[in-house]
């Protein structure tokens, strides 16, 4: 028998599909899974990827991916490379295996979801292929972060994170059920795919590689990219279901884009924000967050939506706006409540770090300065308890991030503004308009609770700070502290007392 040429059999097997006879149509895609609302059933025939593979290309390449990760992670191995890495580096390391080797599982999940309910061959076809590459990508970042438990019982929490109620991990939890677990799949494609892996992951994965590379981190630059090449492939799910929707539902389109857009930047602000403005060394540092964000995300992201015909969303300003002010707060909130941690969070502010902040940010040392002076002359007067937390901040309902950006009022003062929503008798706080505005909308969805609804209705015992790492699954040996306080305390040594002579004088 004469094998037939891929041209020839390839348009046959990515989109088999058929029409059902024994069944209704609606028992075997029901609308609550794949989502079809508006878009008429035969507009979804239209669904076409612009790559295009094979099930057998797709082993070969994946097979190839594989044993290429592995062997340079055999290789060094019996290196010391690991303990020459800088803390800030390990630091960044320790946040990525622990906040997204589980949501590469929940990945699985949400492809699966598509594989099963995806209105189209092709879409479902696509979503199989993807489904084995989050796979993969759940399996090799587990394996590659429980190499260094160790050595460092921190890389524990490479897959304990999403087990416990540590804020951050509930912060996560909330942010990717809404993206991943809960939705359709027409929602889940244009949140997944589209915004998070297109217009966030996608890119950070580039850059995150090269500052592997840059801090000398070779096995977790491998590990990154190889995971990234997948990511390329899958995440082209989203463009053909945004471009069927738009054109039968494009108010739904917009919001769906637009509450995924600002939830994972809220997330990148807190994560990805910290790493890059304090965490990398400076002499590391190729572009600040900010730099990164306007570059690789809003270009990119405005090019794509305005490409598809959707707007800016409605939040832009207050986005813009908070590049500037959320990453430096909550890295502010994270190194504060670092006992809260899995990883050492380094405050980054000493003179020529801060130089270099205020380069960047030139409104940096009038809204941040001043807090880290208080906390440096603490660490140097040898009163590091009085820079260490008593008790909780107050969380967004929204995103589950600390309420701590900072806006400017008319005088010219910054201050930490309450954004408050009276809602069925009770009294929600935000961090944020936008996150006050999505909350309103999706008010009749399923939040989770923040961890202080918890606390205050006594599900955290005893209501301390003691009862809260607790609640938190954090051990003493696991707990996050500054890695090096002199690091970035010694330029203002004596500061303080002379300050108290002039005082005094
Ligand atoms: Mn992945
Ligand atoms: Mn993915």
């Amino acid at each position: 028998m004469a094998l037939l040429k891929r041209e020839e059999w390839q348009g046959f097997v990515r989109d088999v599909d058929w029409t059902y006879s024994y069944v209704d149509d609606e028992a075997v895609y029901p609308e609550w899974l794949s989502g079809t609302g508006k878009v008429p059933r035969e507009a979804w025939l239209g669904w076409e990827e612009s790559y295009k593979v094979s099930y057998p290309e797709y082993v070969a390449t994946q097979r190839e991916k594989e044993t290429a990760a592995y062997a340079v992670k055999a290789a060094l191995q019996r290196s010391a490379t690991f303990d020459q890495l800088d803390q800030g580096w390990k630091s960044a390391t320790k946040m990525h295996f622990g906040g997204v080797a589980l949501v590469e599982y929940a990945a699985v999940l949400a492809e699966l979801k598509m594989a099963r309910f995806g209105l189209n061959g092709s879409w479902r076809n696509m979503a199989t292929f993807g489904q084995l590459d989050e796979l993969r990508h759940a399996a090799i970042t587990t394996f590659f972060g429980h190499e260094f438990v160790g050595k460092d019982p921190q890389f524990d929490w490479t897959q304990k994170t999403f087990h416990t109620n540590d804020w951050v991990a509930i912060s996560l939890r909330n942010l990717f059920d809404a993206m991943m677990t809960a939705p359709n799949v027409v929602d889940l494609a244009l949140q997944l795919p589209l915004t998070f892996e297109t217009g966030f992951t996608n890119l950070q994965f580039v850059a995150l590689a090269a500052d592997a590379l840059e801090s000398g981190d070779v096995n977790f630059a491998n590990m990154i990219s190889s995971i990234q090449t997948d990511e390329a492939r899958h995440s082209q799910q989203g463009g053909p279901t945004l471009e069927i929707l738009i054109e039968h539902d494009p108010v739904r389109a917009q919001w769906v884009v637009d509450k995924a857009f600002w939830g994972s930047a809220r997330a990148f602000s807190a994560l990805t924000g910290p790493a890059m403005d304090y965490y990398t060394p400076l002499e590391h540092r190729k572009q600040s967050y900010r730099e990164f964000m306007e570059e690789w995300v809003i270009d990119q992201f405005v090019h794509t939506i305005e490409q598809y015909g959707l707007k800016k969303p409605w939040y832009w300003d207050e986005f813009i706006r908070g590049l500037d002010i959320w990453h430096h707060a909550l890295h502010m909130g994270l190194w504060f409540w670092r006992p809260t941690l899995w990883w050492r969070p380094k405050a980054g502010v000493s003179k020529d770090e801060r130089a270099w902040l205020a380069e960047k940010y030139p409104n940096w040392e009038k809204v941040y300065g001043d807090k880290w002076d208080v906390i440096i002359d603490n660490v140097n007067a040898n009163k590091v308890e009085a820079t260490l937390p008593e008790t909780l901040p107050w969380l967004c309902v929204t995103c589950h991030l600390p309420a701590c950006n900072a806006t400017q009022s008319r005088d010219g003062t910054w201050r930490v503004r309450d954004i408050k929503l009276s809602y069925d008798g009770k009294t929600y706080h935000f961090c944020s308009n936008g996150c006050r505005q999505i909350f309103w909308k999706d008010r009749d969805n399923v939040n989770h609770e923040t961890l202080i609804d918890r606390f205050l209705a006594g599900q955290i015992q005893p209501m301390d700070v003691g009862g809260i790492l607790g609640y938190m699954g954090l051990t003493p040996d696991v707990m996050g502290d500054d890695p090096d306080y002199e690091a970035w305390t010694r330029d203002y040594v004596g500061r303080a007392a002379e300050g108290a002579a002039v005082a005094g004088a």
